[in-house]
């Protein structure tokens, strides 16, 4: 891959960050490059809509890549490889020319993004309707899902250990899904006098999905139009109502991710936050082959409920993933081994950042704002008002990814997400830090964050590759 180091005078060098914009600075060679690049993304953001999804295509890119999956019997010789748990997390891990004891060089992000889950029980009718009862999974406006079309991305586990996959709204020839909002008419007392906060209430998102009836008689209290959901249900994908008990349904925006802008240099699409930083993480992987130091880079799950339960970042993982990485490499994963390789190691958490909005300027510190086309952000620490809940990168090492990143031809910039006393968000670099991994936040500035139709900079994804290649390479 060509690096645009040629492009970037060295007068500008020396000044580091935010130079210019990106499109300021490419040749044609580079902007074919974005272009491809954005067409593999828009691809991947269309078919991964769920943290399974987004792991399936990852994992068979590892396949592709002669990863070995380290819950197996492998050959006896130093090999690289993959690690997962439950389908939802999964680690990848590269031999370097350096030993493991040395510590890594880590690369997290993560697969799962704000959704609506399908409650366990959730199918019902009233009145002259079938419904879907929603629960909500991250931090979303929920407003944004109203009246527009959803699609239903589904994983079932039966009690015969059979697992059934299927999705409904995505081909353009199916019906999509939708929640209804009520008209401006009537919304006086329930919504428009109400804080934004009372005027949604969760349990008012309910999925709209039926209004046949099974054939019966008028005014029966059968529950014939539930009765019809429910066959539908066994009809399609061979699920009975009680296996919703032991399913994981997703309702997500319908539609495929897609270019945006009169110059079309944006991308617009559901789950950049962060299958952005996932897609350009895993492509800066794949394109390290022979790195100096050995090369971890997970995929952590529910970040955005706060990295809790067995695919979270605040899971044993990373030291069974660590562990693994000696076993791969012929050591034995002795405890205080493993714990002293993580300490000497270097990561970045790859999560986008808020980008700066003009149209939303009263929360954003100019200074500190992050542009679009300005490259991927180095964020030296989140968390709330006061630096409360961050995890701080410490100066050396912010002087250590600068000159990585300066010494690559990388246009980055330097952002914090947002005015003090405005809200606030945290990464999963907190859960690394803990190891005293020298960790920093690094991603792509997006617009519209959590929201259905997320905007990002075509140059920025294409520039965080980069930027993250440059990591794995020379950190
Ligand atoms: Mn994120
Ligand atoms: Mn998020």
């Amino acid at each position: 891959m060509a690096s645009s180091k040629d492009n970037v005078t060295s007068k500008q060098k020396n000044k580091g960050e935010e130079i210019s914009s990106i499109w300021d600075n490419v040749t044609a060679a580079d902007l074919k490059e974005i272009e491809q690049f954005s067409e593999g993304y828009i691809e991947f953001l269309t078919i991964a809509k769920t943290e399974r999804k987004v792991l399936d295509y990852v994992r068979m890119e590892a396949g592709g890549n002669s990863l070995h999956d380290l819950s197996k019997p492998y050959p006896n010789r130093r090999i690289s490889g993959f690690l997962q748990h439950h389908k939802k997390l999964l680690g990848l891990f590269r031999q370097g020319k350096a030993s493991v004891e040395e510590g890594f060089n880590i690369i997290v992000a993560h697969g799962d993004s704000p959704r609506l889950d399908l409650k366990p029980k959730c199918i019902y009718e009233d009145g002259t309707l079938g419904l879907l009862k929603t629960n909500l999974y991250g931090g979303l406006k929920k407003f944004q899902w109203l009246a527009r079309p959803v699609a239903l991305w589904g994983f079932s586990a039966l009690k015969d250990g059979r697992t059934i996959d299927y999705t409904f709204g995505e081909r353009s020839q199916d019906p999509v899904l939708t929640i209804t909002d009520i008209l401006p008419h009537m919304d006086r007392k329930i919504q428009r006098e109400k804080r934004l906060t009372e005027a949604f209430p969760a349990e008012k998102l309910n999925v709209l999905a039926a209004s046949r009836p099974l054939p019966g008689k008028a005014n029966d209290d059968k529950k014939r139009i539930k009765g019809a959901l429910v066959k539908i249900l066994y009809d399609k994908w061979g699920i009975r109502e009680e296996d919703l008990i032991s399913s994981e349904i997703e309702i997500v925006p319908a539609g495929r991710a897609r270019q945006v802008g009169l110059d079309g240099s944006f991308i617009g699409g559901y789950g950049q936050d962060d299958r952005l930083s996932v897609y350009t993480g895993a492509k800066a992987f794949f394109s390290q082959s022979r790195p100096a130091k050995p090369l971890l880079f997970i995929i952590f799950d529910r970040e955005e409920i706060g990295s809790y339960g067995t695919t979270g970042a605040n899971s044993n993982f990373i030291e069974r993933l660590a562990s693994a990485a000696f076993e791969a490499s012929g050591l034995e994963p002795k405890w205080h081994s493993v714990l002293k390789s993580l300490s000497l190691s270097r990561a970045i958490s790859a999560d986008v950042e808020c980008g700066r909005d003009p149209t939303f300027k009263e929360v954003i510190d100019e200074l500190n704002s992050a542009r679009l086309s300005y490259g991927p952000c180095l964020t030296r620490y989140t968390g709330g008002t006061a630096k409360y809940g961050a995890s701080e990168a410490a100066a050396e090492y912010m002087a250590k990814v600068r000159n990585i990143f300066d010494s690559s031809g990388i246009r980055w910039q330097s952002s914090l997400i947002g005015k003090q006393e405005e809200g606030g968000g945290g990464t999963v670099a907190l859960t690394l830090a803990e190891y005293g991994i020298n960790i920093v936040d690094c991603g792509a500035p997006v617009l519209s964050m959590h929201s259905p139709f997320e905007i990002s900079s075509k140059a920025d994804v294409w520039m965080t590759f980069k930027a993250y290649a440059a990591f794995f390479e020379k950190a």
